[in-house]
């Protein structure tokens, strides 16, 4: 379960507790891949056919074909079909996704229901007490602001506070408006897919082609001991990079919200990302009383 230090808005400082250690969040969640080998982080995340030694480990035990042999700790498997699916197939990927969860009351589950928010919101509420939650077809949501917002804020107001909630496949430009949204998790599978395609993370949060850089605008211990060239004669470095700048990002986020300069790290990040600038001006526009259930009034 997740334990709240303290708010900035709907932002959440906490610690999240799995599997005996106590991990900081927002965070994210380290994929245990080859790409990765070597490189340490609070938690990690891999499918289940992943062998791996490493912990605390978050198994995602993915999707429901093959049927669910459920021996680690970590997501149930969703019986979702897919983010722009006709109604009656959402229903019943959320319907077949909570009676597997039934059967496992203190494993982490997934929040189906396609592009349907009261679908959405429905399988959020009969999963609400779980330690964690992961929603389905994240990446896709990304890319559909208007969705995102309302998917997000719904499944926040109606889950338990003490649930992590875990959005897959997020952009590093939009982690700090999502968990101004209340996510708590993220991972580190987009920066890496950028790494092993030659592209360098800036520290504000954009993509950019390696091979057009002249300079490294970071001052990791990847960056500084071997300049460009370096980074660009192995895609091992620009991993170790990629995830450099998540690490950094998350406990920036971290500590902005225990000072009270979340808000001002927020629009900072928003205005170099248009991606992240589109979903903060939906939030501000339509979402008011999400975000004044949040904010402290004084009496
Ligand atoms: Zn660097």
């Amino acid at each position: 379960m997740l334990e709240i230090l303290g708010h900035s808005g709907p932002a959440r400082l906490g610690v999240w507790h799995y599997a005996d250690k106590k991990i900081p969040t927002p965070n994210f969640l380290l994929n245990a891949a080859p790409a990765t080998t070597g490189i340490k982080h609070d938690a990690y995340i891999a499918p289940r056919w992943v062998r791996t030694s490493r912990a605390p480990l978050v198994v995602h035990y993915g999707t429901l074909v093959g049927g669910a042999k459920i021996r680690r700790q970590g997501i149930l498997p969703g019986a979702g079909f897919g983010l722009d699916i006709p109604r009656e197939l959402a229903e019943l990927g959320v319907e077949r996704t909570l009676a597997l969860a039934e059967r496992y009351p203190e494993q982490g589950a997934v929040v189906e229901g396609g592009r349907y928010p009261d679908l959405r919101e429905l399988a959020a509420r009969r999963l609400a007490s779980r330690s964690l939650l992961a929603i389905a077809s994240g990446a896709k949501l990304c890319r559909r602001p208007r969705l995102l917002v309302e998917v997000l804020t719904r499944v926040r107001e109606v889950t338990s506070p003490n649930t992590a909630l875990y959005l897959p496949g997020a952009p590093p430009a939009l982690f700090p408006v999502l968990a101004y949204m209340g996510v708590d998790l993220f991972d580190a599978s987009h920066a890496i897919r950028d790494a092993l395609t030659g592209r360098y993370l800036t520290p504000l949060l954009q993509s950019r082609p390696l091979d057009r850089m002249r300079e490294l605008p970071c001052t990791c211990p990847v960056c500084t001991s071997g300049g460009v060239d370096a980074l660009r004669s192995s895609s091992g470095h620009l991993v170790r990079h990629n995830i450099w700048v998540l690490r950094s990002l998350c406990a920036q986020m971290r500590e902005a919200i225990r000072s009270g300069g979340f808000a001002e790290l927020l629009e900072m990040l928003a205005d170099a990302s248009p991606a992240a600038n589109a979903v903060l001006r939906i939030l501000y526009r339509e979402k008011h009383p999400f975000l004044e259930k949040y904010t402290r009034t004084l009496p």
